[in-house]
């Protein structure tokens, strides 16, 4: 099964994605994450990577494009694999096609105005948990592994900003691209991350 996992940043594909590897063992591929390593290890990638991300931009195709290639010719990837962060825009979507199959494509909306507070909101642990603070309720470590947690670089007000309006540019269209293929899932992803997960898991049972 190949599926991409498609919404606006805060929507919270991060999460699910988790929950959804758990699960059903999905292999989970994101390439924030991937770019995110990059950057702290220090690579040529990193170093590119990190001047758009600190600006809300979306790191040039030919660069993405040629990662996420490489990742998915790997051997893991052939028993299945679970998108997170690509496709952004058409181009990569047209891409991904050239060089993979896609079953479907999980869409998780939020409504628009609840994203800002969510990301800003959100603290992140190394091993990939995230929490909303107001959850987290004074609580600074981990509740998965205990290990302090911490604010994402570009999770401040105007990365934010500049994200969101990429979003809407490049990425929404999205939903209309894979509609057009019959491929599209469409889950409300206002709730809490449990009853996502539940709306989530049906669509998905649906389908397979
Ligand atoms: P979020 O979905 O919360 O914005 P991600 O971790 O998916 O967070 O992405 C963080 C940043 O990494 C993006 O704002 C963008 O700069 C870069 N990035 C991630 N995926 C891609 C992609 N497919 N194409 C271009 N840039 C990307
Ligand atoms: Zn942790």
């Amino acid at each position: 099964m190949n599926i991409i996992l498609l919404g606006a940043p805060g929507a919270g594909k991060g999460t699910q994605a988790s929950m959804l590897a758990e699960k059903y063992g999905f292999l989970h591929i994101s390439t924030g994450d991937i770019f995110r390593a990059n950057i702290k290890g220090g690579t040529e990638i990193g170093k590119l990577a990190k001047t758009y991300i600190d600006a809300g931009k979306l790191v040039p195709d030919s660069v993405t494009c040629e990662i996420v290639k490489d990742r998915l010719s790997k051997e893991d990837a052939a028993e299945g694999f679970m998108l997170d962060g690509f496709p952004r825009n058409v181009f990569q979507a047209e891409q991904l096609d050239s060089f993979s199959k896609i079953d479907f494509c999980l869409n998780i909306n939020v409504p628009f105005e609840l994203l800002m507070d969510r990301i800003c909101g959100r603290r992140v642990c190394v091993c990939g948990e995230s929490y909303h603070v107001t959850a987290l309720n004074g609580r600074t470590t981990c509740l998965k592994c205990g290990k302090e947690l911490y604010r994402r670089a570009d999770d401040n007000p105007e990365t934010v900003s500049a994200r969101l309006e990429t979003y809407l540019r490049e990425t929404e269209p999205l939903i209309g691209y894979y509609e057009k293929q019959g491929k599209l899932l469409s889950v409300n992803g206002n709730g809490a991350p449990k009853e996502v997960f539940a709306r989530i898991c049906s669509a998905i049972d649906s389908r397979i």
